[in-house]
């Protein structure tokens, strides 16, 4: 058996652990258009502030591609895929025959229409690649006034501010919403992160965007203009605005794609023995009830688990998956699950402040949990997901869950809830989407 997996990162490589749990000697090719082995993603704003290095940003074994007995072509970018005859087409017209095909090629940076914005550039670009990292770290060093602008307060927008501000630049986040992270978090959230950013050098400008880059003689970046007519100094300009599913290349293939690409339970496209899974796919979405793109590690590593044991011949199903973010933002912890800022006025919405950087809000619909917002806090963040992704009954043990405090374990179904300062526990078991029983324990 002839396995091709399109991207080696964590869709990618979780479903080479998959194939290679079930079938021992198939042959497993792996194809990535970066020169690199794989590296954590999500760390590359840590390379800048020399938090992780080009010896530890790697997040698998050093021998990782000989254990699993994969061949590995490394800079090669996969053009076109012809379903027909079974290839996968590289760009240097050379062919790879494959009978399983994975594809785990994750999102490219949108990057809206944009006066003066060149990629070329070595003092502007987008923020998903190590290589985009080492760009920004070497342009940081030539940036005569020590002025970075970041369009885009979402995840990436934030995680290169702070490696920027770690290179010792001066950051502005430019962002169109009213708050930064403003799809994950709610307006006190936004705020409290905001201030957090702004004490440490990072300035947020809010309802507001770059229209213009003005260039200097030279074609880079002087200054930026804003809708509102504000111009600001700009050395450096990041466009992290999020990215789209990569699939422009499979264009004519003949593979279904809404976004990005249709796949159904078993991780399968419309194609057979063509499985996708990770940034590039649409897939349900347990809270919203429908198709959607949840761009996270954790979902791109289950879903190519799932794809690669179907491709092995071992049955598995997908059940669906919710949006997770977690981050911390210098000291301050945010995780956000699910819908945390609903517009159905059927959905209640409580919330739990103290001091200036604890705040915990819970949306449920009916007595069911569906969003969390944990700033500063983060106690039970574990169970509050599972509890959501499980959809259960649980509307009062509101206070507790808001409050914080609290300790839990989940063992197969079962999972118990300790409140430690006030001494229960809550305890109750998925299958049943449970009504929860409270006992003492201490
Ligand atoms: C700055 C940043 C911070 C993030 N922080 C977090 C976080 O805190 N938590 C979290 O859960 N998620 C975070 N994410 C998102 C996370 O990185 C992605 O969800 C995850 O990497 C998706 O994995 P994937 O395997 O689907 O795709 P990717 O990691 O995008 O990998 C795609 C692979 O495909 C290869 N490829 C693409 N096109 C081709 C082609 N045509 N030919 C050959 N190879 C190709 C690429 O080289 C790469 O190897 C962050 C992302 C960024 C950019």
């Amino acid at each position: 058996m002839k396995y091709v997996i399109i991207g080696n990162s964590y869709a990618g490589l979780s479903c080479v652990d998959a194939i290679r749990r079930f079938d021992k000697t198939g042959e497993i090719t792996i194809i990535s258009d970066e020169p690199y082995k794989a590296y954590a993603r999500p760390l590359i704003s840590y390379y800048l502030e020399g938090k992780t290095t080009d010896e530890t940003i790697w997040y698998k074994d050093d021998n990782y591609y000989e254990k699993n007995d994969a061949r590995t072509m490394f800079g090669k970018t996969v053009s076109s895929v012809d379903t027909a005859s079974k290839n996968v087409v590289l760009d240097d017209g050379s062919i790879v025959k494959y009978d399983k095909l994975f594809i785990g090629t994750g999102g490219v940076p949108f990057v809206p229409p944009l006066e003066g914005f060149n990629p070329a550039s070595p003092m502007m670009g987008t923020f998903t690649k190590l290589n985009d990292a080492k760009k920004m770290e070497a342009a940081s060093k030539v940036a005569k006034n020590k002025e970075a602008i970041v369009i885009g307060g979402g995840l990436i927008g934030l995680k290169a501010s702070e490696g920027l501000r770690a290179l010792g630049m001066h950051v502005t986040i430019v962002e169109l919403l009213p708050r930064v992270l403003g799809l994950a978090l709610d307006e006190i959230s936004g705020q409290i992160t905001a201030k957090r950013l702004n004490k440490n050098g990072i300035d947020t400008v809010t309802n507001d965007t770059v229209i213009k880059i003005n260039l200097d003689g030279t074609g880079n970046p002087e200054s930026v203009t804003l809708k509102s007519g504000r111009e600001l100094i700009a050395d450096i300009v990041v466009v992290g605005v999020g990215v789209r599913p990569n699939v422009a290349f499979l264009e004519g293939s003949g593979i279904k794609v809404d976004r990005g690409i249709i796949v159904d339970k078993t991780m399968m496209t419309s194609v057979e023995d063509i499985y996708a899974g990770g940034d590039v796919v649409v897939t349900y979405d347990v809270i919203n009830k429908r198709p959607n793109i949840i761009a996270i590690v954790p979902l791109a590593c289950e879903q190519g688990r799932i794809a690669g044991a179907n491709m092995a011949g071992v049955y598995r199903e997908y059940p669906g998956g919710m949006g997770l973010n977690s981050v911390e933002i210098y000291g301050l912890p945010i995780i956000t699950i699910g819908l945390t800022n609903p517009n159905d006025p059927s959905q209640s919405v409580f919330t739990y402040q103290e001091g200036e950087t604890i705040y915990r809000k819970l949306v449920y619909s009916g007595e069911i949990l569906v969003g969390a917002i944990l700033l500063g806090n983060i106690d039970g963040a574990g169970i509050l997901s599972a509890i959501i992704r499980q959809g259960a009954k649980c509307l009062s043990y509101k206070d507790e869950f808001l409050k914080g405090n609290i300790f839990s374990f989940v063992i197969d179904n079962e999972f118990e809830i300790y409140n430690i300062n006030e001494g229960y526990a809550i305890r109750g078991d998925f299958k049943d989407l449970p009504e929860f029983s409270r006992t003492n324990w201490r």
